[in-house]
């Protein structure tokens, strides 16, 4: 490693959705990124640059053999199971999941001399904030098993860096991540998604019949539950951000990773009728178990602390990457 090469790092869930931007992210901004997936629900095909390990986090032999071959500098932690409503109906699985095996990761990454920790978590930590828009400060209040679990690593961590002086982590509490990259190469594949836009737009292209709304009757507007909805491309360099700032003056960082406004349900459909020009079924059903109603981030923590200027505040702009990338990934569905 040369004066100027900020060196590996390991990826953890880095064939997700998220974790594979961010490596790319991470490559572009110099670092070696080392992918550790299980490839669950993650794409080994977005993981061309860099090497790929094929193994759980909870594999203690292999994560210190990687740690110790690639020479890992930090850890970013994107594996975990994310849907909201699945946690409700299996909660062990996502406390299994979520909880106990990133207590093995951390446990072997620290025993190993990997104490700089970017850490995903997320806006359900807060519940269903009384004071919008939520800031850091706000109490903790998950109100569903997805939201809980990662309240725990976040404990988890804040305890490891009480605990151990060279410890240092940030915690990066998405709102709602779309989009895709910009190239065109990577980008929301997951078949079984469950996220709004990206239904929607599967709704749009003929993939399905209808887009279900999850309740009309909360407190908003039109009805229709509100969310911050931020670009990948802005998650990505948020992370790239977190890393060298931990890096550049150690101290631990819980960040909100949002644009500030939100978006309802409807408006969101809107948009995505008016991206594609396509007017696609939508069906209005009961509130989904889980949901808040409204989540909108105060970022100004994150702006002020990683001198973050936002590239993507634009719903329609977001919306059109992940269109392009949609129609480009089931185009190549239908070609194979
Ligand atoms: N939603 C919806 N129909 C769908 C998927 C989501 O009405 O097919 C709603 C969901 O109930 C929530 C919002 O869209 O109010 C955002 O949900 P998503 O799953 O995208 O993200 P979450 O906020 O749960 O992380």
């Amino acid at each position: 490693m040369s004066q100027a090469d900020p060196g590996s790092v390991l990826v953890a869930g880095g064939a997700g959705y998220i974790g594979s931007h961010v490596s790319k992210a991470l490559a572009i901004a110099g670092y070696h990124p080392v992918v550790l997936d299980n490839l669950s629900t993650g794409n080994a095909a977005h993981v061309v640059d860099f090497p790929l390990i094929h193994a759980d986090i909870a594999d203690t032999g292999r994560v210190v053999s990687l740690i110790r071959e690639h020479k890992i500098r930090a850890l970013l932690h994107f594996a975990a199971s994310i849907q909201v409503e699945e946690s409700v109906r299996f909660p062990l699985d996502y406390y299994e999941n979520n909880v106990c095996r990133t207590l093995r990761l951390l446990r072997t990454c620290s025993k190993n001399g990997v104490r700089t920790v970017v850490f995903s978590s997320t806006a359900a930590v807060y519940g269903s904030p009384e004071k919008l828009p939520v800031s850091e400060d706000a109490a903790l209040n998950p109100i569903n098993p997805y939201g809980r679990s990662k309240m725990m690593v976040e404990m988890m961590l804040k305890d490891m860096a009480a605990a151990l002086p060279d410890f240092h982590f940030a915690a990066l509490r998405y709102f709602n991540v779309a989009g895709a990259d910009r190239g065109g190469r990577i980008g929301q594949s997951y078949p079984k998604a469950t996220h709004l836009i990206t239904l929607a737009l599967r709704t749009a292209l003929g993939l399905r019949p209808e887009l279900v709304i999850f309740g009309t009757d909360y407190a908003t507007a039109d009805g229709t539950a509100v969310r911050d909805y931020i670009d990948i491309e802005d998650i990505a360099f948020l992370h790239v951000r977190a890393l060298d700032a931990l890096f550049e003056r150690p101290r631990n960082l819980v960040l909100n990773c949002g644009y500030g406004h939100g978006f309802s349900v409807n408006e969101v459909v809107q948009t995505v009728k008016r991206v594609t020009g396509i007017d696609f079924p939508v069906h209005e059903t009961g509130r989904r178990p889980g949901d808040p109603p409204v989540l909108v981030a105060d970022s100004s923590r994150a702006k002020n602390e990683l001198n973050w200027t936002p590239m993507h505040d634009k719903l329609e702009e977001i919306i059109r990457a992940a269109w392009e990338w949609e129609r480009k990934l089931h185009s190549m569905k239908a070609i194979q």
